[in-house]
Formats: C-alpha cells, sequence, structure tokens
C-alpha cells in the first residue's frame, strides 16, 4: 500500500525511454519514502515485459494485456488506471509527459480529484509546514517546475489529496539500472473487471509513424544556434562544424521561430533537453528557457558578441566574438587537426 507507480508506455513492445527514466527516479522516491516502487503495462503481447522494467528496481508490474488496449485509446487505459490505484492507494502517481501522459494524466487525476503537476523538471520528497493551519506534513512530493513564464522555479505540493501525481517530459531524469538480477512480482490484471464495453467506442484504423531523422536527445556533441547567428545561411556554419567534430545542430526557440532551424532541433522548457559531453552555444544569450534544457551539459563553449551574456556564466569557455568570424576558425582547426 501506499507505494510509488509509474505508468510505463509502450510502442512496438519497446518500454518508451521516458518511462525507464520515470522508473529511475521513482526508485529514489521509493528508497526516500521506505516503500515499493510499482509500475503498470498497459498493452498486447506483453509477455516478458517485466525484464525490460525490472532491472530499473522495480518491485511489482501490474500487466494489463489485451488486444484492444493496443495502440493506446484514451479510456479503456484511464479506467485500469483509475481502478488500480483506487484499489491500490499510491501515493505517487508518474507519468511521461508525451502525447499520451498529457492525454492519461487530466483523465486520472480528474476521476480522482487528485490534481497533478504538469511538466516537472525534478521531484524530490519533503516535508511542509502550513504555519496558518498549523499543521506539519511529512514525506509531500515536491513537484518542481519552472512557472509563470520561466520567471520562476516553482515548488508545487499536494497535501490533502492522493496520489500526487506528476509528468515529466523526456530526457529531464537520468535513465540509470539498479541491477540486471533485480526481481520484482507479476500481477496479471483480469482486464474484463477493469474496463466497460463502451471504453471501446474508439478504433484505431490506421497508424502512420513519422520517424526523425534528429536524434540531439542522445547526441555527444551539440552545436547551438540562436538568433545571434543572424539567418538560415549562416547556420550552415553550424552545420559544417557539427560534421566535422561529429555532433548534432541544436537551436533556440528565437531561432526556431525565426526559421533558422526545426522545431524538432529546439533545446529548452519547450524543446528538447540534453546533456552532452560538449555543448558549443552559438549566438545564444542564455535565458532560462533555454538554459533550463542544456544546464547539465558536460562542458559548455560559449561564443557570443555581448560579453556579459547570460550564457557565459554557465560556459567553461567563453569566445567574445561574431559567430562569422570565429565559426570558420573553429572549423578550419578542426580539420587541420583531424586530418
Ligand atoms: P536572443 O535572446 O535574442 O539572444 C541572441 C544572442 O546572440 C545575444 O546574446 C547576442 O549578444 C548574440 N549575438 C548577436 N549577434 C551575434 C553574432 N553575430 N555572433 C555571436 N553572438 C551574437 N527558448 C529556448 O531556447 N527554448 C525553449 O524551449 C523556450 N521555451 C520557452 C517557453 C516559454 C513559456 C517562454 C515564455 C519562452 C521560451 N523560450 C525558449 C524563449 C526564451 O525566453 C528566449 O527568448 C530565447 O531562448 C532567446 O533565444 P536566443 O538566445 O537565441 O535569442
Amino acid at each position: 500500500m501506499n507505494n510509488v507507480f509509474v505508468y510505463c508506455e509502450i510502442e512496438e513492445g519497446q518500454v518508451a525511454d521516458v518511462s525507464l527514466e520515470l522508473l529511475t527516479k521513482g526508485r529514489k522516491l521509493a528508497d526516500d519514502l521506505k516503500c515499493e516502487l510499482e509500475t503498470i503495462v498497459i498493452g498486447h503481447e506483453l509477455k516478458g515485459v517485466e525484464k525490460q522494467v525490472m532491472p530499473f528496481g522495480v518491485d511489482k508490474v501490474w500487466v494489463a494485456d489485451d488486444k484492444r488496449l493496443y495502440p493506446y485509446t484514451t479510456l479503456p487505459h484511464t479506467s485500469i488506471l483509475v481502478k488500480l490505484f483506487e484499489e491500490e492507494k499510491p501515493q505517487i502517481a508518474l507519468m511521461g509527459a508525451t502525447s499520451i501522459g498529457r492525454d492519461l494524466g487530466p483523465r486520472v487525476s480528474s476521476a480522482l480529484h487528485s490534481g497533478l503537476t504538469a511538466d516537472c523538471t525534478s521531484l524530490v520528497i519533503g516535508d511542509h509546514e502550513d504555519k496558518k493551519n498549523k499543521k506539519e506534513y511529512k514525506d509531500l512530493l515536491y513537484q518542481i517546475r519552472p512557472a509563470f513564464g520561466g520567471n520562476i522555479v516553482a515548488t508545487i505540493i499536494n497535501p490533502d489529496c492522493r496520489p500526487q501525481m506528476a509528468t515529466v517530459r523526456e530526457g529531464v531524469m537520468k535513465k540509470e539500472i539498479v541491477s540486471d538480477a533485480y526481481k520484482g512480482k507479476v500481477k496479471n490484471i483480469d482486464v474484463e473487471k477493469y474496463v466497460k464495453p463502451e471504453d471501446f467506442v474508439i478504433k484505431v484504423i490506421e497508424r502512420h509513424m513519422e520517424k526523425s531523422k534528429v536524434n540531439i536527445k542522445n547526441a555527444g556533441i551539440i552545436v547551438a544556434g540562436g538568433y545571434g547567428v543572424g539567418s538560415k545561411a549562416n547556420f550552415n556554419l553550424l552545420t559544417e562544424l557539427a560534421e566535422v567534430i561529429g555532433g548534432e545542430v541544436g537551436a533556440s526557440r528565437a531561432a526556431v521561430d525565426a526559421g533558422f532551424a526545426s522545431h524538432e532541433r529546439q533545446i529548452g522548457q519547450t524543446g528538447v533537453t540534453v546533456r552532452p559531453k560538449l555543448y558549443i552555444a552559438c549566438g545564444i544569450s542564455g535565458q532560462i528557457q533555454h538554459t533550463a534544457g542544456m544546464e547539465e551539459s558536460a562542458m559548455v563553449i560559449a561564443i557570443n558578441t555581448d560579453k556579459n551574456a547570460p550564457i557565459n556564466a554557465f560556459a567553461d569557455y567563453v569566445i567574445t566574438g561574431d559567430i562569422a568570424e570565429v565559426l570558420p576558425k573553429m572549423i578550419k582547426q578542426y580539420k587541420e587537426n583531424t586530418k
């Protein structure tokens, strides 16, 4: 009872990365709370799915396997989660801030009157003192996320209702295996008892998956450009540098809005979260909404004409200069030194 639950998303038999990242975070929260970590996988042909999740420290895997449950549709997944949560009464329930999580999370929280904090960037356990009502709360989930357009970082708590629900975007949390030998239990859900016939009024007739060729999330080196790059044509300099040093091209939102780069390359609060070994920020000022997506980079080089640009505070190396002059020199140097 009162464990930590993670909803696992599944696509073609594979548990989504965001779910594995949440299991890693869920394990840490469960350790802090001295309770168990449970997960629920809903779909079809899920035999052996527990092998994918248990190494992340899962104590119990709930499996709802039925051909009507894959691909995802809102109603049956909601019914299963709501009923299971009513029975098991988790204290915390986490899911990915993906198109599925954004659809499912509010439905479940609304049915359970639990509340939900979307797009958290950090989750930790802490206490709270309600001075007005002279009440003390122990071991709450601090649901931390940027608020008011990113101008503040808010810590949101839910002292009274359960579960404390939160969604987290892919790439925000780290994914770490506890042990390949970690052993938990598998509980098969009797689907008929959890769904209603009317949950299946919607049928998915055809699906088309667009697979992106851009993979900045897992890139070891990112050359990211901002509004200061000046034009789409100037972005070619970044592409050239990225090719020479084996990296990917990223962008700030201002650069994406200006049409210099495609949205899938956007890094930050409303883009992708990255943590490469090397991040070269070209003509990026370093607003909080951007740095939220790259601040865990192992090494940052900032190239900016403004020596006081906020990005410089994150940088290990600052190059004060115009990218039109600096980048061709870097490309030349790298080409010469990698011959
Ligand atoms: P600017 O702030 O305009 O900075 C341009 C920089 O380029 C300046 O520092 C300038 O000195 C430098 N420069 C100019 N010319 C040159 C040159 N020739 N050579 C070198 N340097 C030069 N932003 C994101 O990036 N990602 C997000 O996910 C994101 N989400 C947001 C969500 C919300 C709700 C809001 C309100 C905003 C969000 N933003 C996001 C926007 C963010 O607030 C900033 O507006 C944006 O990051 C600025 O982009 P930039 O640094 O490229 O542009």
